[in-house]
């Protein structure tokens, strides 16, 4: 019985190690369209923008890790279609592979705004090396950056742009930033942090359009009539998760591919891991998709238990981190059910941590700013009092 992974990004290069350690002694083949081995996303609006790192710095694991485990990579080959009767998947360029069992791990895409002049060289999305090497080359000093969204990679990517010298706003639809992830105690202080950096804001703003000269763009229109000046922009607007091969074989999907608690979709010969899917979330009885490391890992260890035949990995709490200047921002656990927070520590320090509790009193999540210790101990706490 083969297993066939689509997709090598973190999810999916951590499914084939996975089975590899649980002793799956069967052919594994990842099929990824990127060119590189699977790699981490997380330094790329960080370490990588700031930085000459090489590859090693991101990959997840070397050229020989696969090599000596067996686990065939394509690389920089596109799946178009999977065929659930026959059991195989039709590559771009014709070729036909047959599974035993399939793992879809497809991740997610920048999502774009559809703005004339959004696909000019000097407008990037970032989501890959290629994207994150595009913006590098034009992180420089004294340029003007207008970052269009300010959700986490926008404001990463707005920290790492300061720090080479650039002249930055960010643009954000919504009253404050990080709305839709984070309190509003984190992100007024974040965005201190940056206006003290020097980055500025124009919040409760949309994008009208983009204005365009000789095959650049200029500017960003904006929602109340005015323009933001730009020699780069960057869309920093989330991502859309890649359901299209599993909507098109007719598995069920609604904010992603659905997957139980051992990643099986509605086909159980098909698993789907990380950004891609829509998962149970245990401690809080609901289901949502998450886009971080966290969760792909530990989807992948739970496909590669229900495959391989392992133990089931205990649920989770969620987490999740930016780090940004000198900040680093850990948070466990999701506000589900809270309604109440308490802001513990002091944020004119950078030092401090927000608690969201619910009726009851039991910690839901808590979001802690360079205070590692109240991000572990809320993360043991949710653990405890959410666990079944
Ligand atoms: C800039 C940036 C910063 C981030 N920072 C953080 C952070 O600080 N903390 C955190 O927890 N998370 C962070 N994330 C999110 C994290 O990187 C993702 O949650 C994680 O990469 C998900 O892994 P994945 O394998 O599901 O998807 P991906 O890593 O996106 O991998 C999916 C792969 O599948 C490929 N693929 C898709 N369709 C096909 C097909 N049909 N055929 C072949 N290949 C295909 C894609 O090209 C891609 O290579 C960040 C993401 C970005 C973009």
């Amino acid at each position: 019985m083969s297993i066939l992974i689509v997709g090598g990004g973190h999810a999916g290069g951590a499914v084939a190690a996975n089975l590899r350690q649980l002793g799956a002694d069967v052919p594994i083949t990842v099929v990824g369209d990127e060119p590189h081995l699977p790699y981490q996303r997380p330094p790329l609006s960080k370490a990588w923008l700031k930085g000459d790192a090489p590859f090693s710095a991101v990959g997840l694991r070397p050229q020989s890790y696969y090599e000596q485990r067996g686990i065939s990579l394509r690389l920089d080959a596109r799946v178009a279609s999977i065929d659930r009767g026959a059991r195989t998947i039709s590559l771009a360029g014709g070729e036909t592979l047959p599974y035993g069992t399939l793992i879809l791990a497809t991740g997610a895409q920048a999502r774009r705004l559809g703005l004339a002049g959004e696909d000019l060289p000097n407008v990037h999305v970032l989501r890959t090396i290629a994207d994150a090497d595009r913006v590098k080359a034009g992180l420089v000093a004294g340029r003007r950056l207008v970052v269009i969204g300010g959700g986490y990679v926008g404001l990463e990517a707005a920290a790492s742009a300061r720090l080479k010298g650039m002249d930055v706003l960010v643009v954000e639809r919504e009253a404050r930033i990080l709305a839709r992830v984070a309190s509003p105690p984190i992100s007024s202080f974040m965005q201190s942090y940056h206006e003290r950096q020097g980055v500025s804001f124009r919040l409760a703003t949309g994008v009208a359009g983009l204005e365009v000269r000789e095959g650049r763009v200029t500017g960003v229109r904006l929602s109340d009539g005015g323009t933001a000046a730009a020699d780069m922009v960057l869309v920093g607007v989330g991502a859309v998760p890649n359901t299209e091969l599993a909507e098109a074989a007719g598995l069920v999907c609604s904010n992603g591919i659905a997957v139980d608690l051992e990643a099986r979709t509605s086909d159980p010969d098909i698993f789907a891991i990380g950004d891609c899917t829509e998962r149970p979330l245990s401690h809080y009885g609901c289901r949502a998709r998450l886009e971080s490391v966290a969760s792909a890992l530990e989807q992948a260890r739970q496909a590669a238990a229900a495959i391989g035949g392992g133990k089931a990995p205990a649920p989770e709490v969620p987490w999740f981190w930016s780090d940004q200047y000198d900040l680093k921002l850990q948070i466990a656990g999701l506000p589900i059910g809270a309604t109440r927070i308490e802001v513990r520590g002091d944020a004119a320090q950078s030092k401090f941590a927000v608690a969201h509790l619910d009726d009851d009193g039991r910690l839901c999540a808590v979001e802690a700013v360079n205070v590692p210790a109240e991000y572990m101990a809320g993360r043991a706490t949710i653990a405890k009092q959410r666990a079944g």
